[in-house]
């Protein structure tokens, strides 16, 4: 055994010295969470992926197979039509390819730089303010609710049917070198199957509402929600989880780009809620059960989220107003810091955070394919 941990010493060595930062991230020097020591990662416990790089990477010409360097000639469930088409075109080039085992299903995704044709958002003057939340997905300040389908919800009968099923099957034991039965594994396939299906089921939702909105409107204004941190109340963690606000933030960032319009992130702390969407009042407290906001100076009475979403809209005017930075036509993921009665708090170490996910990658765009192997 010594040698085993002279070389998992060595190993966490190298980690150490090559990823350069470990030890600063474990010291709380590096922006976030302090992390813990790297683990093991297991070929058993973990998601059979392999991304190709260099290679014969290529579509058949008949469109239902994909070539893949090692592996050959894949044949796929789903049509590679559209990729195959831009391939053809000469407006795409493949710049990688994953394979992933997903939810019982082998995938392969293609990273693409595309050329794309530059387009405009069909109501380019148009601003709209986007307050996210449980009770609707998300409620625009058009007066529009966009429905929260909850699909975590619907499948939690099924959800915990088979997880039970899987329990009362003889799973595998570290301790006693107990290996799982066939029973154990088919069980946690069908529960795995379950829960893919809850993410397929909210990720084409999010996509759906994302690409309207970002087709729509020239100016889209969100709040910056703190959702890691919102996912630690446990009364609300799933919901918020099934609801997907981070994923929903995500994909305005890179799809206003693609669509030539513009995010404007509001600050974390901007009382959207609180304020007076017609006399710009603000509230000192204004408890989650109170639906409708009625404003004591002007009399204004206003469903509470349409009335957030209107602020978070007006917010645009102080943005281009302010001249803070470039407001043309790219699609920059502003952040708005309006001065005034704002607490501006920041908690150590999220400020630059959360901005490293929505960057750009530089050049062309990079564009996901989603094929099903066999
Ligand atoms: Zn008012």
């Amino acid at each position: 055994m010594p040698s085993v941990f002279a070389l998992w010493n060595a190993i966490n060595a190298q980690v150490n010295v090559g990823m350069g930062g470990v030890a600063k991230h474990r010291s709380g020097e590096r922006a976030g969470r302090p992390v813990g020591f790297p683990r093991l990662k297991s070929r058993h416990r973990s998601t059979p992926s392999v991304r190709f790089t260099t290679g014969a990477i290529r579509v058949e010409p008949d469109r239902k197979h994909v070539v893949l360097p090692r592996l050959g000639r894949l044949k796929l469930h789903e049509s590679a039509r559209k990729l195959a088409h831009r391939l053809e075109a000469g407006t795409a080039r493949i710049m990688s390819a994953t394979v992933r085992r997903d939810g019982g299903r082998w995938h392969v995704a293609f990273c693409v730089e595309v050329d794309r044709v530059q387009r405009l958002p069909a109501r380019t003057d148009a601003t709209v303010g986007i307050d996210v939340g449980i009770k609707h997905l998300a409620v625009l300040s058009t007066g529009t609710y966009e429905p929260n389908p909850r699909h975590l919800d619907a499948a939690q009968q099924r959800l915990r049917r088979l997880g039970r099923r899987l329990s009362r099957r003889q799973g595998p034991d570290r301790r006693t070198g107990q290996r799982p039965s066939n029973r154990w594994r088919r069980a946690q396939t069908q529960l795995g199957r379950a829960h893919a299906r809850v993410a397929n089921l909210r990720r084409d939702g999010l996509h759906q509402l994302t690409t309207r909105l970002a087709g729509t409107y020239g100016t889209l204004v969100v709040e910056d929600l703190n959702v890691a941190g919102m996912l630690r109340n446990r009364r609300l963690a799933r919901h918020i989880a099934d609801a997907g606000f981070g994923e929903l933030r995500r994909q305005l960032a890179y799809k206003t780009l693609w669509s030539g319009g513009r995010l404007i992130v509001a600050d974390r702390w901007y009382p959207s809620s609180k304020t007076c969407s017609g006399c710009g009042a603000v509230k000192t407290k204004l408890p989650l059960a109170e639906r409708t906001y009625t404003c004591t100076s002007c009399g204004l009475v206003l469903d509470r989220d349409v009335n957030a979403a209107c602020n978070l809209a007006a917010l645009v005017r102080e943005v281009t107003t302010a001249g803070s930075g470039p407001v043309a036509g790219r699609g920059a993921d502003q952040k708005t810091r309006p001065d005034g009665p704002v607490a501006v708090k920041r908690q150590p170490g999220t400020a630059t955070a959360d901005q490293t996910g929505t960057v750009p990658p530089q050049g062309g765009t990079t564009h996901q394919t989603l094929a099903r192997a066999h």
